[in-house]
């Protein structure tokens, strides 16, 4: 045996930064482009092998956005914006993916990343004030300011379901899909789950497939994506004025180009609201009937309930079989409540000889068995089980990186042992130089990300250029304005319907999760105005030194 030598097991030198960024997704790439105009140096450190975050691991058959792509892009450069034309007006993943790597090569970026890399632990350090960063390859890192751009939805959630190990056959998550694909003809394959990425599969799954039987715990609101070329309306308005069509989406509630609607339900015929209904299904559009509708259907009960109903007798149209139908049919939650999906051919999937939905809320799952699912009724023998069960979304990613230790070694999972508690979702109080992008507290994933993440980072980098310029080295939120910021969440959130649903915005799909309403719902926009606000009026609420 050759003894080790001593420079082998001697700890390695940190690599020193201005600031270090953790995750190359859309978030992290303008994180870096943005912060080497400001002349500070930087790094980014990714689990991953490539840029590209969601749509570097998302690679399950149908993956798509389902925010129109024409909204669903970069916004800071307008030649970029020129430079790249959607194929689709809701582009798959790989058009996504190839679009963040044109991206990347645009500005360069991928110099600055170092990829296979997660980071492990993040420690503030009193006395040098930097953070030290650990990571499980290569050298650690030592930063002034850490910021995370982990995504919102980037944790999956393991299964919670007794005996997948003793499964024999071959097992996906459609979160980790396999980069080379996977061949699905002629084999039994089970879905378990029902949300977005389900909804997205299925329909090509079951086309390859000998059998497709599907696991569903709650049904979700889906409507048609009427896929194709971006619609003619939104691209006119968006060639005459491109930079009309970008200010308008920053300004709105969702971040997409769509005025607030001020007409009340009650104050419209039955067939004048069939009538914008019929339209909004016809066009394909999630934000455009999440809020174009009538004022009061994501607020009033009574408002909600009439889209409710309405997509009901849709869902009874497309699926022929009645009990399928009604299993398929959400009841315990408002529309808009839980994020709705959106389709191609999901219902009518259902009407294949080759497809039978199993309804979990009437006959369990019992376990995981070496040939397939036993429920409490039946025995599914199958060859393939795709979990898409979906993410421990907003905080999964951010507490994965353990400890978290802030001033006094404070642990961020102490502190949030209640919920995520943060100023404006992007900052902890006793957490200096701390950053998250699209955090808890922020309207994220209530809104179209790309704007989202635009808003953050252009606000964060300016305020860290600023700090830099004015001689401070910290910056961190003070005690009662991060009160004051979880009681105004709160206060937004009881306008909402949000509350009368257990959904992943509230944290009820991971099992032992703290339960609360994760992001902002007052809108992209009056966020925005807010943040303006906090600057123009000399960084209320932080502590600079
Ligand atoms: P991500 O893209 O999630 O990137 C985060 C990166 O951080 C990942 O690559 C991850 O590997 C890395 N990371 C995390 N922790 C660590 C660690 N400890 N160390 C190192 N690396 C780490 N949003 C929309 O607005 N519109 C849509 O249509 C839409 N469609 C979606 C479809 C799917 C299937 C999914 C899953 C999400 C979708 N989203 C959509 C949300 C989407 O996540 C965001 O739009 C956006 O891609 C988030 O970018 P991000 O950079 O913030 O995070």
């Amino acid at each position: 045996m050759v003894a080790a030598r001593a420079s082998d097991t001697a700890p390695k030198p940190a690599q020193l930064v201005d600031v270090a960024v953790v995750g190359a997704g859309f978030a992290g790439l303008y994180l870096l482009h943005r912060l080497r105009k400001a002349g500070f140096s930087t790094v980014a450190l990714e689990e991953a092998g490539d840029v590209g975050g969601t749509w570097y691991w998302n690679r399950y058959p149908g993956a798509r956005c389902d925010i129109q792509t024409i909204d669903y892009s970069y916004t800071f450069d307008p030649e970029l914006d020129t430079a790249w034309t959607w194929s689709e007006k809701y582009a798959t993943q790989p058009e996504i993916l190839r679009y963040l790597g044109f991206v990347a090569d645009r500005y360069d970026l991928r110099r600055d990343i170092r990829f296979r890399t997660k980071v492990t632990e993040a420690r503030w350090d009193e006395a040098a004030e930097r953070w030290q960063l650990t990571t499980d390859n290569g050298a650690p890192v030592s930063c002034r300011h850490y910021i995370m751009a982990t995504g919102c939805l980037s944790a999956p959630k393991p299964p919670e379901i007794d005996g997948v190990k003793d499964f024999k056959g071959e097992v996906y998550f459609t979160g980790r899909w396999p980069h080379e694909g996977v061949n699905l003809a002629g084999k039994r394959v089970a879905v378990i789950g029902t949300g977005s990425s389900a909804i997205q599969s299925i329909p090509l799954i079951a086309e390859q497939a000998a059998h497709l039987t599907v696991f569903q715990r709650t049904p979700n609101f889906a409507l048609p994506a009427g896929n194709g070329p971006a619609p003619e309306d939104r691209k006119t308005f968006f060639e005459t004025d491109r930079a009309a069509y970008r200010e308008q989406a920053r300004q709105s509630m969702a971040g997409v180009p769509y005025p607030q609607q001020t007409v009340v339900s009650w104050q419209l015929s039955d067939a004048e609201r069939r009538e914008r209904f019929e339209r909004a299904w016809a066009a394909g559009d999630l934000v455009h009937i999440l809020t174009q509708l009538w004022a009061d259907q994501a607020v009033d009960v009574d408002g909600n309930k009439i889209v409710q109903d309405l997509i009901r007798e849709k869902i009874r149209a497309a699926v022929r079989d009645p009990e399928t139908a009604a299993a398929l049919t959400p009841h315990d939650h408002p529309f808009g409540a839980k994020r709705p999906c959106l389709d191609t051919n999901y219902y009518a999937t259902y009407n294949r000889p080759n497809v039978t939905l199993v309804n979990l809320r009437q006959e369990p799952i019992k376990a995981i068995t070496a040939s397939g699912i036993s429920t409490n009724s039946r025995n599914v023998d199958v060859d393939v089980i795709v979990f898409a069960t979906g993410f421990d979304a907003m905080t999964g990613a951010i507490r994965a990186v353990h400890p978290i230790t802030g001033r006094g070694a404070k642990s961020l999972t102490d502190v949030w042992a209640h919920g995520p508690q943060t100023y404006l979702g992007l900052t902890v109080e006793g957490f200096p130089n701390f950053f998250m992008i699209t955090g808890p507290g922020s309207p994220s994933v209530l809104s179209n990300m790309a704007v989202s993440i635009e808003q953050h980072v252009d606000w964060v980098v300016d305020r860290l250029a600023a700090l830099r310029d004015a001689g401070f080295t910290t910056i961190e939120p003070t005690e009662m304005a991060q009160a004051g910021w979880n009681r105004h969440m709160a206060d937004c959130s009881m306008l909402t319907l949000h509350r009368l649903a257990n959904t992943w915005y509230t944290g009820a799909n991971v099992p032992g999760k703290v339960q609360g309403l994760m992001p902002y719902t007052g809108g992209v926009g009056p966020y925005r105005s807010i943040c303006d606000e906090v600057t123009s009026r000399g960084m209320l609420g932080f502590k600079l030194t």
